[in-house]
């Protein structure tokens, strides 16, 4: 667990690709966004009780998208904690498993590491615990300290998430920073226009920090970097 500013923890594993989430703290309320790939929670509620806090503080967790990785302990999260669960409506039926997330190509396009992940969207490979979200997100909605942005593209309904006042951006997988700083995961990206237009708008927020779905978050020129992911 890394603190990025104050109230604000990156947490991270190697597994589901380097996969990182993002814990708040903000008037003795926990806020997490993204659950890590493991099913247990485990390093999520270590956190919390690293904090010096009681799960029972946390009280909201949100999902960028309907990946595997994001997915993993959301659902042994929500039943330890009591929090509300929140997804965009497009990616709510994956979360809940009702349905499964698009596979993409399986052929390779950024790096050989990428490969297992391509394999386990095109298998559905390995599934994760469902979890139905009580509420949806969209656009211009807030969510604890963050105001939430419909940011499509690597999937149908990708959130990001601002915090204006700690110019503290979750990117989701729209960015990523491992194997290498790329505007996502190549492979991944469904709709190419969608996800310029969200990096375009990412990139107007002059964002300090840049939180990503996949390796450590971006914290020094993350306004230039996002621009130049943009461009
Ligand atoms: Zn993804
Ligand atoms: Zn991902």
């Amino acid at each position: 667990m890394t603190e990025l500013a104050p109230g604000i923890h990156s947490l991270g594993h190697k597994k589901g690709g380097h996969v990182h989430a993002f814990l708040l703290e903000t008037a003795g309320e926990l806020t997490l966004v993204d659950t890590l790939f493991e099913d247990d929670g485990r390093l999520v509620l270590e956190a919390i009780h690293g904090l010096g806090r009681n799960v029972r503080d946390l009280k909201r967790i949100a999902l960028t998208h309907g990946h595997r990785s994001h997915l993993g302990g959301l659902a042994a999260l929500a039943r330890a904690s009591g929090a509300k669960v929140y997804a965009h409506e497009w990616e709510a039926d994956i979360v809940s498993g009702d349905r499964r997330a698009q596979a993409v190509t399986i052929l390779p396009k950024q790096s050989l590491r990428l490969m297992p992940f391509q394999l386990g969207l095109w298998l559905n490979r390995p599934k994760h615990v469902p979890c139905p979200p009580d509420e949806t997100l969209e656009d211009g909605d807030t969510f604890g300290p963050l105001q939430v942005l419909h940011a499509a593209g690597h999937s149908p309904g990708h959130l990001a998430f601002w915090w204006p006042e700690r110019g503290f951006l979750i990117a989701g997988d729209a960015v990523a920073t491992w194997p290498e700083l790329c505007a996502g995961w190549t492979a991944f990206n469904l709709n190419k226009t969608q996800h310029a237009q969200s990096l375009r708008r990412m990139a107007a927020l002059e964002a300090r920090i840049v939180g990503v779905g996949h390796g450590n978050p971006i914290t020094e020129d993350a306004a230039g970097r996002v621009h130049s992911l943009a461009a």
